[in-house]
């Protein structure tokens, strides 16, 4: 069977670079293993989907080429993708800092994808895996059901994330197959597992605390979430994308306020160091913490170094982490096919003609709040264009 284009993946990116090239009026196939399209759309959110955000700069993402996103993402932009939620009548809300959600449920946004193809014309086969390509004049696709021909071939199939719903190597496969370069890839926006020395921290797992985290010049301020084996929360998904190996992360637990200056001001107070915290933090957070870092006395009590062994720790706790909780919880994948190899109007490669890779497959990668899905949105739209 001939296709003018294939798309293989019938995710965020591919479903979208359907839309756009079954528009202008090419025959198109897409072909996903799993027995429904879009399963990373519907988790997504917590199951609200946050599809896009309102401030999207390339500043946003991670990539070897910091420039190259640029191009697709003005080509194809949040509002465009808000306009088009708006036709299908979704009902959207801005969670904060400018994340744009469903208000019912991510299966709308597949819905609207679906009502989108159908229009388009696109033909969308599903539990079709992929097994092989190949090229001679055209690409020819061989599937377990059979061999389609193409003349545009898409490479759609995501990351290594989440591997329990339909995640491989295989984009990275045939990118290698046909002589592309990969950037090393790595688990993203991913809990970290806490080295020896803060392992007695585990007995806080559940407590959530408001905290700015650094590493290196990057700086988030959000939520860090303790787990049973080291850090979540969107504070620590967002700097895991930055973390190095033995390379401390600074936690500082009372944002925009000096610990060394509020103890100060208060050395008279008799409370107890941890109670004292409370005010600020967390009662179980401030207890174990206070256990753990410093001796738990009476404010009035605490020596001149001990109250700035405290100030230090509450506004900059350096944390070691051993690794992080891997593919299984990573939302992302860090790395993918080099964007050396890739046109950044069209995602074609530019060793060979008519093979495009779009969406989380390539080296660009987003920060937790609706980028990584406007990227899919984005090159799946500057693809489409041209396949
Ligand atoms: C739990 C979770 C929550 C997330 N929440 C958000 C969010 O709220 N906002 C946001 O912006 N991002 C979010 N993300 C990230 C976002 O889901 C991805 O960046 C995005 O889905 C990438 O789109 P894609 O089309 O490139 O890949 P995918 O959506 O992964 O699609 C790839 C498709 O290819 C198929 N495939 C793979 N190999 C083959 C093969 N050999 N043959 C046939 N089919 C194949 C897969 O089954 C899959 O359907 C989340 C990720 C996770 C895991």
């Amino acid at each position: 069977m001939k296709f003018d284009v294939i798309i293989i993946g019938a995710g965020a990116a591919g479903l979208f670079c359907a839309i756009e090239s079954g528009r202008r009026g090419r025959k198109v196939l897409v072909l996903e293993h799993n027995a429904q399209v879009g399963r990373k759309i519907l988790i997504s959110g917590g199951g609200r989907c946050n599809f896009t955000n309102k401030d999207v700069k390339s500043e946003h993402f991670i990539s070897r080429n910091p420039h190259f996103c640029k191009s697709a993402l003005a080509r194809y932009t949040p509002q465009d993708f808000v306009e088009l939620v708006k036709k299908h009548k979704i009902e959207f809300y801005e969670k904060k800092l400018g994340q744009l959600f469903c208000r019912e449920s991510s299966r709308q946004i597949v819905e609207m994808l679906l009502t989108e193809c159908q229009k388009a014309k696109v033909k969308i086969l599903t539990n079709y895996s992929v097994k092989d390509v190949s090229k001679d004049e055209n690409f020819k696709v061989e599937t377990g059901q059979g061999v389609f021909e193409c003349e545009s071939l898409v490479i759609a199939t995501g990351g290594l994330s989440f591997p329990k719903i339909g995640a491989g190597d295989f984009g990275y496969k045939i990118a290698r197959q046909f002589g592309l370069k990969i950037v090393e890839t790595s688990p993203a926006l991913v809990p970290l597992i806490f080295a020896k020395d803060s392992q007695n921290y585990k007995k806080l797992a559940g407590v959530s605390v408001d905290a700015t985290v650094s590493c290196g010049k990057q700086t988030f301020r959000e939520n860090i979430l303790f787990t049973h084996r080291g850090l979540s929360g969107p504070a620590i998904l967002q700097i895991s994308n930055y973390c190095q190996k033995n390379k401390a992360v600074s936690i500082d637990l009372l944002p925009e306020r000096d610990a060394l200056e509020i103890l100060q001001r208060n050395h008279e107070s008799r409370q107890l160091l941890d109670n004292f915290l409370s005010q600020f933090l967390p009662n179980r957070f401030a207890e174990v913490f206070t256990a753990l870092q410093s001796a738990n006395k009476p404010v009035s009590q605490l020596s001149k170094m001990e109250i700035e062994r405290a100030a230090e720790k509450l506004n900059d706790w350096q944390v070691l982490f051993d690794g992080t909780e891997g593919y299984d919880k990573a939302e992302v994948t860090l790395g993918g096919v080099s964007t050396d190899e890739l046109s950044s109007q069209k995602m074609e490669s530019k060793r060979v003609k008519n093979l495009y890779f779009i969406g989380e497959v390539v080296d660009v990668t987003g920060w937790l709040g609706g980028y990584n899905f406007q990227w899919a949105w984005s090159s799946g739209f500057a693809a489409g264009q041209f396949v």
